[in-house]
């Protein structure tokens, strides 16, 4: 069938075959498509949608367009975690190094931020000499030796997803639960893992604004995991509000650093120690969720979390105690502080605001190309459920840019809504799907 054929059949709504999608998408990625037309392609499977037989044939054409890492000759289970992106979500920081102290093979490949969300990967590399970018050997070699890789996907590693990646982002064709699918899953299935667990973001600060649509994309990649051999769990977790109490790289860094000390935001930890008590479970070492997270805590409070990521930041270069020892931050950043002008008890930090207001700041990049500022960022002083009294700090936003202060400070105080009784506490893990 010609291309023309195929764009057309998915145009009117059709199926399309295994031998369809393969063919069209194989000559996309060897360049005998050219972007106009698999860009007409892509908007025909985002209005009518993929069947769960196309997603999963997408998924693997995916795969297939590179190399799929080989762990089979690494002792222990693998199992990796994967965000569907948030603000102030530095969960990954704390849980690769937690996790692999607990003796599970952690092969995390991470992405950059795009928009208000971070990125695990700008977040290593905020620490001075950090790695991101490793070979496969090399990813090999740490996975042996320290039982963790944190890097980004490698070139050989889903090239048709980067090329598609790029053209959806330019195209608005991202918010489609088909594409996204086979564009995570293509990606953590060429791992070669034994068992992924998805923390599927909802609320104002995540791609799926409401329940349902995150409900939708994690059944979607739970099935799609499981077809392919991984044991794959996802969990919903709020994020309505900033993760933590720190937004923007370096800052991030060191807020994992305290969690790792046995010191981090309730919001994170909890977060964190649940994730991993699915990750104990995916890998076998503990079916029981409580039992999971008392272990986990058990490797914060001996210290061999927090010596795991000394042991993974120095394989790959990085040099913590530039970061952690004084002068710490540089001294061009300027602080300031947003002090409240009203009274009441703190009902939302609306998380997407406060993505927009580190991205003004520097921490943030609106095209992949954008350069970005590691030290820059928003410290909160207050959380959901706080009192606030007239005149207390709110936040504080770091910059090497003065001249957007008085922006970001007017977009920052538009995020936090004050209210005259405290809101209902609630938990930040909505709901757990697996198959
Ligand atoms: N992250 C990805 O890797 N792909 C998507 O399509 C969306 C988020």
């Amino acid at each position: 069938m010609r291309a023309y054929d195929i764009i057309k059949k998915k145009r009117d709504g059709s199926e399309l075959t295994r031998g369809e999608i393969s063919s069209f998408l194989t000559a996309y990625c060897d360049g005998s498509i050219p972007d106009y037309q698999a860009s007409a392609f892509l908007m025909a499977a985002f209005l009518r949608g993929l069947s769960r037989e196309e997603t999963r044939c997408l998924t693997e054409v995916m795969i297939n367009s590179g190399q799929r890492l080989d762990l089979t000759d690494i002792p222990g289970p693998k199992v990796d975690k994967h965000s569907t992106g948030g603000v102030g979500d530095k969960v990954s920081l704390v849980l690769a190094p937690l996790a692999a102290a607990a003796g599970v093979i952690v092969p995390m490949m991470s992405g950059r931020g795009l928009g208000h969300t971070g990125g695990t990967l700008d977040k290593l590399e905020s620490i001075p000499g950090f790695r991101t970018s490793l070979a496969v050997d090399e990813i090999r070699a740490a996975l042996s030796r320290v039982g963790c890789a944190m890097t980004g996907v490698t070139e050989q590693v889903t090239p048709l997803d980067r090329k598609l990646y790029a053209l959806r982002d330019v195209t608005a064709t991202i918010e489609s639960v088909p594409l996204i699918t086979a564009s995570i899953m293509s990606k953590k299935l060429s791992e070669g893992i034994d068992g992924l667990v998805l923390d599927v973001k909802t609320g104002a600060g995540a791609f799926m604004k409401d329940l349902d649509r995150a409900r939708e994309l994690a059944a979607a990649m739970v099935e799609t995991g499981n077809a392919f051999g991984v044991r794959t769990a996802a969990v919903i977790t709020d994020m309505d509000e900033p993760l933590g109490l720190a937004v923007g790289n370096s800052l991030e860094v060191i807020e994992a650093l305290h969690a790792l000390k046995g010191d981090g935001p309730e919001d994170l930890m909890e977060v964190t120690l649940f994730l991993g008590a699915v990750m104990l479970r995916l890998s076998g070492m503990e079916h029981d969720l409580g039992a999971g997270k008392e272990t986990l805590k058990g490797y914060l409070a001996d210290g061999s979390a927090l010596r795991k990521f000394e042991e993974i930041v120095m394989n790959q270069g990085g040099r913590l105690n530039s970061l952690t020892e004084p002068p710490g931050l540089p001294s061009s950043c300027v602080s300031h502080a947003v002090v409240s002008r009203e009274s009441g008890y703190l009902q939302a930090t609306n998380a997407e605001d406060i993505g927009r207001v580190s991205m003004v700041l520097g921490a943030g990049r609106e095209t992949m190309e954008d350069s970005i500022d590691y030290e820059a960022g928003i410290l909160l002083r207050k959380k959901r459920g706080d009192a606030v009294r007239t005149g207390d700090v709110l936040c504080v936003l770091h910059t090497r840019r003065p001249d957007v202060i008085r922006e970001a400070e007017e977009l920052c105080r538009a995020a936090f809504r004050l209210g005259g009784s405290p809101p209902e506490k609630r938990s930040r893990i909505i709901e757990v799907a697996e198959a």
